[in-house]
C-alpha cells in the first residue's frame, strides 16, 4: 500500500514533467488559473498538521523515556550522543549540498519565490525560543517555541508520575497516532498535490527542473555515506572499541531492511538482534538504547533536511544567511525527534524546518516526487547511528555495574 503510494507520487512527478514539457510555456496562464491553487490546496493540508504533530509526537518522544531521573546516566549519556550526532548530521548535509549545491540550475523566476523572512540573529533565536504565551505561538505556528513547549511538557508530564501523566500520556500517545493517521490520509492525495505544484514549475522552467532532482539524491547519497564512515566509525572504533569493518559487517541485514522498509520502527526488532548477537552489546542497553533512538534519534532525517533546506533554497534562488543555517540546525536537530520511525515522516518535519526559516513551503512538492529514495538512504542512516550509540554506551557502562547487577 505504502510502496504503491510512492509509486504513484513518482509517477505523477513524471508525468508532471511529460505533460509541463508538452504544453510549454504558452500554457502557463490557464495552469497558473486552474492547476495550482490544487496544489497550494495540497500543501495548506500539510501546514495544517505540522503544530498537531509536533506537539504530540514531542510530548510522546519525550515521554517515552520514562522516568528521567531511574534512567539517569545511561539516558543523559544516551540523548546526548543522538542530539550531538543529529547535529552533526546536519551540518554534513549543509557541507555536502553547498558543494553539490542541487537545484542551482533551476532557479525559478523572481515571482516565483515567495518572501523569505527576514531571518533573525542567533541571539534573538534563542530568546524568541522561549514562547511567554504558547497558544500564540500554536496560533501563529511559530515552531521554535512550540517545541520548547512541548519538550517542557513532556519532561513536566515525567515528573509528575504515576497515574495522572498516565492519563496525559496516553492522551498525547493518541493524539499523535490521531495525527499519523491524518497525516497518512493527507498522502493519499499527494500524487493529486505533487502533479499540480510541480506542473506550473514545469511548464514555466522546461526541461532543466530534472538534473536538480538527481542532484539531490547523489547529495543524500554522498552525505550518508560521509556521516556513516567518518562519525559512526569513529564513534564505534574511539568510544565503543570496536573496528568499523565489525560495526558495519555486524549491521549489515538490518540495514538492508531500513533501506528496503524505510521504517526505523519497522526495523527495530532486526536492529536489536543484530546489534545484541553480531555487535556483542548487553541486553539491557540494546533494549534501552535502542527503542529509544528509534523514537527520538533521526541522523538521516537530519542530514536530508539539511541537503534539502539548501535545495530549496537554490530553486527559489535564495541565499541562506549563516543565522538562518543555525537556525535549521536547531530546528532540524528538534524536529527528528518528533519524527516517527514511519515512511515518509521526515517530509513533514522538513516542512515545519523550512517554515520556521521561512523557507517556501511549495519546495517539497519537488522533495516530494523522490521522497521514497531519499527515505531508504536516511532510514538506513537513522537506524545505524541507534546502533553506534549502543556500541559506544555499552563500552563506558562496563565499568560501571548496571542496576540489574546490584539488585541481583
Ligand atoms: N522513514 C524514516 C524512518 O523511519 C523517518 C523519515 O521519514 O525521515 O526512520
Amino acid at each position: 500500500m505504502k510502496l504503491n503510494l510512492s509509486v504513484q507520487i513518482f509517477a505523477s512527478l513524471v508525468l508532471s514533467v511529460v505533460v509541463g514539457l508538452v504544453l510549454g510555456d504558452g500554457a502557463i496562464g490557464p495552469v497558473k488559473t486552474w492547476v495550482a491553487p490544487v496544489g497550494t490546496m495540497f500543501i495548506n493540508l500539510i501546514k495544517m498538521m505540522i503544530v498537531p504533530v509536533v506537539l504530540c509526537s514531542l510530548v510522546v518522544g519525550m515521554t517515552s523515556m520514562g522516568d528521567l531521573k531511574k534512567l539517569g546516566r545511561i539516558g543523559m549519556k544516551t540523548v546526548g550522543f543522538y542530539m550531538v550526532t543529529t547535529a552533526i548530521a546536519i551540518v554534513i548535509g549543509f557541507a555536502v549540498a553547498s558543494v553539490v549545491q542541487p537545484g542551482i540550475g533551476m532557479a525559478l523566476p523572481g515571482e516565483a519565490a515567495p518572501k523569505v523572512k527576514e531571518a533573525p540573529t542567533i541571539m534573538q533565536v534563542f530568546v524568541n525560543m522561549i514562547p511567554t504565551n504558547p497558544i500564540a505561538s500554536m496560533a501563529k505556528a511559530d515552531i521554535l517555541p512550540v517545541i520548547i513547549f512541548s519538550l517542557f511538557l513532556g519532561a513536566g508530564i515525567i515528573s509528575v508520575g504515576g497515574s495522572r501523566s498516565k492519563l496525559l500520556i496516553n492522551l498525547f500517545d493518541a493524539g499523535a497516532e490521531v495525527c499519523y493517521k491524518i497525516i497518512a490520509m493527507i498522502m493519499r492525495l499527494a500524487p493529486i498535490g505533487v502533479f499540480c505544484l510541480l506542473l506550473p514549475v514545469v511548464v514555466q522552467n522546461g526541461p532543466k527542473v530534472l538534473l536538480p532532482l538527481l542532484s539531490v539524491i547523489i547529495a543524500m547519497a554522498i552525505g550518508c555515506t560521509i556521516h556513516a564512515v567518518c562519525v559512526y566509525s569513529s564513534v564505534a572504533a574511539v568510544v565503543g572499541h570496536m573496528s568499523p569493518v565489525r560495526f558495519f559487517r555486524g549491521m549489515t541485514e538490518a540495514m538492508v531492511i531500513a533501506f528496503t522498509t524505510c521504517s526505523s520502527a519497522g526495523t527495530l526488532p532486526v536492529n536489536m538482534k543484530n546489534t545484541e548477537e553480531k555487535l556483542g552489546v548487553k541486553r539491557d542497553i540494546v533494549s534501552f538504547v535502542l527503542p529509544l533512538g528509534a523514537t527520538i534519534n533521526m541522523d538521516g532525517t537530519a542530514l536530508y533536511m539539511g541537503v534539502c533546506s539548501l535545495f530549496i533554497a537554490n530553486v527559489f534562488g535564495i541565499h541562506l544567511t549563516m543565522d538562518q543555517m543555525m537556525m535549521i540546525v536547531l530546528t532540524g536537530t528538534l524536529a527528528s525527534i518528533g519524527t516517527a520511525g514511519v515512511p515518509g515522516a521526515g517530509l513533514i518535519m522538513l516542512a515545519m524546518v523550512l517554515q520556521s526559516v521561512g523557507l517556501p513551503l511549495e519546495g517539497l512538492a519537488l522533495v516530494a516526487g523522490i521522497d521514497r529514495v531519499l527515505d531508504m538512504f536516511r532510514t538506513t542512516l537513522n537506524i545505524t547511528g541507534d546502533a553506534a550509540v549502543a556500541v559506544a554506551i555499552d563500552a563506558t557502562e562496563k565499568s560501571v555495574p548496571t542496576q540489574l547487577e546490584i539488585t541481583e
